[in-house]
């Protein structure tokens, strides 16, 4: 809706070279990762990736550059899986679970299920050994069988997997249904395929107790990972989980560039790169302001909360509701975070106490088999 009036919502070449050469100066570390995403970022053709692939040669100079890409996995074919594999891509595959959790929400503009394409083209990805991992979206229908949906991923043996909860609400704009954000405070509900905050809890710890019996070491599952990452005090490597923000900019198809991809609003636009350079927005005040944000606006009922250390208020996103004290700013998440860490705490000191002792984490299991936790 946001650029409704444009018919053409696609890249073009020259944006792509501008691009290129503009982020890739931009970084600081030796090593440079491209991330795309769509809509469906598979729509363009092979040789739109081909041509990024010559720029980022051409303008990286032999730094090593990755690349990552996030689809829907339905328009996957050899040719497709063979420049992954031959560019060393990592794709993310958007599948929410087992058929009837993936189909009841993932349909195309048809109204037609997408579940048996997408286990074709992951089939796809393992003949040609591209690495891929899951991204999960985890709704209204989902959120009540955890073990269902984990044991999908089980038994298509994925062993990184990332699940993010379905929070989303619309407001009436102009007459128009809109999606909200946080700055929209008044007159708005959630979107049907929401979960509220206690499904959340009780999802992520009855998922948990799988994981941590079985597959420690082995699965992957970000969130667990990024909590015991705060728990040993290391960067959690997901935004949502870490003490700022500021690092996952978004460049939209016509040069427009936000704050994150969760805030493709008009207010969180940091410019356009045809009239400002990237480094100026990706590290100008209005970035660096957005960053720091997300902890300096944290309610006095985080602040104070025994696992701000592992939840730091989670994505300001999820920000709308307010405390008992009546202030502004509570994660509507909170009650789900807050039972999940109380859960998993003797389980993280544990994993905790064993990478301090340089020893492997996944010694859980054995713990948990022999009744010492
Ligand atoms: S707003 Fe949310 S998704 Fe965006 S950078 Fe911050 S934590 Fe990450
Ligand atoms: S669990 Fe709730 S109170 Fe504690 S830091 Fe997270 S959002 Fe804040």
């Amino acid at each position: 809706m946001l650029y409704a009036e444009m018919s053409q919502q696609v890249m073009s070449e020259n944006l792509l070279e501008r691009f290129t050469r503009e982020y890739i100066q931009s970084q600081t570390m030796p090593q440079v990762l491209f991330t795309w995403h769509g809509g469906e970022p598979l729509m363009r053709p092979l040789a739109f990736y081909r041509k990024a692939i010559e720029l980022q040669r051409k303008y990286g100079k032999g730094r090593i550059i990755d690349n990552c890409i996030q689809t829907n996995g339905t328009l996957l074919t050899d040719d497709w899986c063979r420049f992954f594999k031959e560019n060393n891509w990592l794709v993310g595959i958007s599948i929410d679970g087992p058929q009837e959790f993936h189909d009841a929400y993932r349909r195309n503009r048809h109204g037609l299920p997408s579940f048996a394409q997408v286990m074709k083209g992951i089939e796809l990805l393992e003949k040609h050994g591209v690495e891929w991992n899951a991204m999960a979206v985890v709704n209204r229908l989902n959120v009540e069988h955890p073990l269902e949906f984990y044991r999908f991923f089980q038994n298509i043996d994925c062993r990184y997997i990332q699940f993010t909860p379905i929070v989303e609400r619309i407001v009436l704009k102009s007459g128009k249904e809109c999606l909200a954000h946080v700055g929209d405070k008044e007159s708005w509900q959630m979107t049907d395929a929401s979960i509220t905050s206690e499904q959340w809890g009780e999802f992520l710890c009855t998922l948990f107790d799988e994981w941590v019996q079985k597959d420690v070491g082995y699965r992957f599952i970000q969130l667990f990972d990024a909590t015991l990452a705060n728990w040993v005090g290391e960067e959690p490597g997901v935004c949502s989980m870490a003490r700022s923000c500021g690092k996952a900019a978004v460049m939209e198809f016509n040069g427009d560039v936000y704050t994150c991809d969760h805030f493709v609003f008009p207010e969180y636009r940091l410019g356009n790169i045809y009239r400002h350079s990237l480094v100026e927005m990706l590290y100008g005040d209005k970035q660096r302001q957005f960053g720091v944000d997300k902890w300096r606006s944290l309610p006095v009922k985080c602040r104070q909360c025994k696992y701000l250390f592992a939840c730091n208020g989670e994505c300001p996103k999820n920000r709308f509701y307010t405390t008992s004290e009546g202030e502004e700013g509570l994660n509507y998440l909170c009650k789900g975070y807050y039972r999940f860490f109380e859960h998993v705490a003797p389980y993280m000191e544990y994993m905790k106490r064993e990478l301090l002792a340089e020893r492997a984490p996944s010694n859980i299991m054995n713990a948990i088999k022999e009744n010492k936790l």
